[in-house]
């Protein structure tokens, strides 16, 4: 018989978690104001609110941070990062960040002034809210595929490189500093792009002179949908496409709590001396010396080590099973989600799910709010409250998708978690007719108001 998958690690370390009751999860979802992101963890029995800095590092990143350098400057831990960050992506100057809106935070400091024009594919909510507080736009130039949650595309979120030349042609060069490609495309279901898309978006922004920032944070999953999924990589290494993806950028910001399976930190990367210059100043006035930035010595130490173990097909390839196999318990149960599975998370199309629940009462939220109560099972809102009102109007922006996001934690659940949480998405699907409203705003910050929104039922 053929023997079956099992994952190339084992578990030296436990932690345990709680289950809790139906009345206990109804009172504290109450006191959070409906809100998940108000919960305590510990009220929490599988939590997939973010698969970022969530997950378990290896024996060997726990070793390197017990010999993390604390120097003030020149650190070996930097050294190592830097060896990292100039083998894998080959840029010749980056500065560490706490984290990657930090690393956005400093480049964006350096390259935008108001009234810019920055185009990308689904831009992040970090990196939209940076553009946007600085008074520029953030045009989004995502295929319209990426809409629709049915459709089977291997490489669902890529940049249109149609709209994208229009933004170039119908504005002045200096008004767009940069052009923000996504891998994987986070905002539209953790799609992957292909090598093909991010040479052509290449090609295109060089021809308008426009540098092309890697937005980074799944760079490795996107390495693995390319290795897998695109004519002519199937036998080249995860690393050797990592740096055919890095040839063709200017700049990179990258969170390390994904793809660097570190708990916290990031950096920014760039080819540009005379832009780094530039950018160092930021650095030490937001982040810290350019020798650290936001970063303790250990976790640099940790980073790099991470990212080497973490660009192997073995470690990718156990992690998108787990992310594959939630999607396939759902297919067997019906459930309608954003396909084909993403990278990271499985998106539920909550408009589907939850047919009676009208928009402005936010379908998503209130799926996300039915599935702690129905299991303790946390997942994030991808909706109206997350796209967040139009700067200009303040109207409620309502995007194109619905969806209630489970990102799955790196190496930190067993399938047998995976299983409770399709259980309870179906039994939700089971009752759907039986939910027909949502919830209404109470308190809202005015920027990035998903994290703080205090919410009531409707
Ligand atoms: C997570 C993420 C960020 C922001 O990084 P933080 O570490 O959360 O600050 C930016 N872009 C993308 C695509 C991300 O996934």
């Amino acid at each position: 018989m053929k023997l079956p998958y099992a994952e190339p690690y084992r578990i030296k370390t436990t932690e345990a978690i709680r289950t809790s009751t139906r009345e206990e999860r109804e009172r504290w979802i109450r006191e959070a104001h409906y809100n998940l992101f108000k919960l305590d963890s510990d009220k929490v029995f599988i939590d997939l609110l973010t698969d970022s800095g969530t997950g378990s590092m290896s024996d060997r990143q726990w070793a390197a941070m017990m010999t993390g350098d604390e120097s003030y400057a020149g650190a070996s831990s930097y050294r190592n990062l830097a060896d990292a960050v100039h083998t894998l992506f080959g840029m010749p100057y980056f500065l560490p960040t706490h984290q990657g809106r930090a690393a956005e935070n400093v480049i964006f400091s350096a390259l935008l002034k108001e009234g810019d024009i920055v185009p990308g594919n689904s831009h992040f909510d970090t990196t939209k809210g940076h553009i946007e507080f600085r008074r520029c736009s953030a045009p989004d130039c995502t295929i319209d595929a990426a809409a629709d949650t049915q459709k089977e595309l291997p490489f669902k979120g890529e940049m249109d490189l149609e709209k994208l030349e229009r933004v170039f042609s119908e504005n002045p060069r200096e008004k767009i500093p940069c052009c923000v490609l996504t891998i994987t495309n986070n905002t539209a279901g953790g799609q992957p792009v292909s090598m093909r898309n991010i040479r052509e978006t290449a090609a295109l922004c060089r021809r308008y002179g426009v540098p092309l920032l890697i937005d980074s944070a799944r760079f490795a999953e996107n390495a693995y949908f390319i290795k897998t999924r695109e004519e002519g990589y199937a036998d080249r290494s995860i690393k050797e496409i990592v740096r055919e993806i890095y040839d063709h950028a200017d700049i990179m910001t990258i969170s390390a709590k994904k793809d660097g399976v570190v708990n916290m930190g990031g950096f920014v990367a760039m080819r540009d001396k005379e832009l780094f210059t530039r950018a160092m100043s930021f650095c030490i006035m937001y982040e810290g010396y350019i020798t650290y930035g936001g970063m303790a010595g250990r976790d640099m130490n940790a980073l790099a080590v991470g990212l080497m173990e973490n660009t192997e097909f073995e470690q990718l390839d156990a992690r998108i099973r787990q992310v594959r196999l939630l999607g396939d318990l759902l297919d067997e149960y019906g459930v309608p989600y954003q396909r084909p599975a993403g990278g990271h998370a499985i998106f539920l199309d909550a408009t589907r799910i939850l047919p009676r629940v009208p928009k402005e009462e936010f379908i998503a939220q209130t799926l996300g709010v039915e599935l702690y109560l129905e299991a303790g099972i946390r997942g994030v809102e991808i909706g109206a409250i997350l796209a967040d009102r139009d700067p200009e109007t303040r109207e409620n922006r309502y995007p194109k998708l619905e969806l209630l996001r489970l990102a799955i934690p790196r190496r930190l659940y067993t399938d047998n978690h995976i299983r409770v949480v399709a259980a309870a998405v179906k039994n939700i699907y089971d009752r759907r007719e039986e939910i027909t409203s949502g919830y209404r705003i109470t308190f809202e910050a005015p920027i990035l108001r998903h994290f703080t929104v205090e919410l009531d039922k409707a």
